[in-house]
């Protein structure tokens, strides 16, 4: 698998507290001076793509709470083989974010909503009432500025969001949003169990019993998502299945740390300290060059999970950017 995609982390702090992903008291945010400037990423982005890197996904923590994200994707966007500058966020701040990013040359955004009812979105999130509102205004206003397609995350959890099923279906079909199921992952804090993990294979299942057969979409795929229109509901619904089927070779994906560190595998804890070359006096762009083309060879090497050391991922998800 060619890989063609990097995911990079701009903070690890958040303005949600999502309960499978941080804890509500947070006390070991990466102090500012270990976060990557936008220089560093802009530097590090500008090799990768000389590896063969073209779409680059803004995450976190919550990447809009960083101040002037504008001004790093107009960065990235002048990188020569860089294609596609995309971003995954909460929404809270999109509605009054979406036309400077979009100015700044976004391409799209990935919003997650782990379920439709305010009162459940904001026990989930650890926020307020309002919020869910406020997220729903930013996905409108995204579409309008032509941040598209948004697609819409929402990590399913058994007993709290496996009823609402049948309501993202309206949900995707009135918004035109594409909806993706995500399994919940075993990643750092102590949310996951296996009393509430469901395979993304059961939501199919209950879609096809209630739809018929579920057909293929024809979507340009840039990820591990299996995407399709359900009966004739105008719904686009899509299965991240990366627990229940967890295919390395099919991952094209690499992840930088906003502390820069660079991660072959979410679920393994092998990484290479860009961000310690970057600032060590010796540092010359041909040795990042050297460093990367390390990474590459051993990321091209794993064709199983085993073969990345020990599957453990210490870290919790807000510090990767999922
Ligand atoms: N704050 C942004 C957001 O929530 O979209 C971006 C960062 S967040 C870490 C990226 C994605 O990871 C979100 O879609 C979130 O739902 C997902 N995520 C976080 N913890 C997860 C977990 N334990 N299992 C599965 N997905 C998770
Ligand atoms: Fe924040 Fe995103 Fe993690 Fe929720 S999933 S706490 S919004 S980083």
């Amino acid at each position: 698998m060619k890989i063609s995609y990097l995911r990079v982390s701009v903070t690890d702090r958040c303005n949600f507290r999502c309960r499978y992903c941080m804890p509500e008291e947070e006390k070991e945010f990466i102090p500012h001076q270990e976060i990557l400037r936008y220089e560093e990423i802009a530097e590090i982005v500008k090799v990768f793509s000389r590896f063969g890197v073209r779409s680059v996904r803004l995450t976190g923590g919550e990447p809009l709470v960083r101040r002037g994200i504008e001004s790093l994707i107009r960065q990235l966007k002048e990188i020569d083989g860089i294609d596609e500058v995309s971003l995954t966020t909460n929404g809270f701040f999109l509605e009054e974010k979406a036309e400077l990013l979009k100015e700044a040359g976004l391409n799209r955004v990935n919003v997650s909503i782990d379920t439709l009812n305010p009162e459940k979105f904001a026990f989930i999130t650890r926020s307020d009432e309002g919020s869910l509102g406020r997220v729903l205004r930013g996905i409108e206003k995204a579409k309008e500025v032509g941040l598209n397609p948004v697609k819409v995350n929402t990590v399913l959890v058994k007993g709290f969001n496996d009823s609402e099923i049948e309501d993202f279906v309206r949900f995707s079909a009135s918004y035109g949003v594409e909806v993706r199921f995500i399994e919940l992952m075993p990643v750092g804090g102590e949310f996951f169990s296996r009393d509430n993990f469901i395979p993304v294979s059961v939501v199919k299942e209950f879609l096809e019993e209630k739809f018929g057969a579920l057909e293929p979409a024809r979507t340009v795929k840039m990820g591990p998502a299996k995407s399709f229109r359900v009966g004739s509901t105008g719904a686009l619904i899509g299965f991240i299945p990366s627990v229940s089927q967890h295919f390395c070779s099919e991952c094209n994906r690499l992840r930088l740390t906003s502390d820069g560190k660079l991660r072959l595998c979410l679920m393994s804890d092998r990484e290479i300290d860009l961000k310690e070359l970057l600032r060590s006096p010796n540092y010359t762009e041909e040795l990042l060059e050297r460093t990367v083309a390390g990474a590459f060879l051993l990321k091209r090497r794993v064709d199983g999970v085993s073969a990345l050391e020990s599957l453990g991922c210490s870290r919790k998800m807000f510090s990767i950017g999922g």
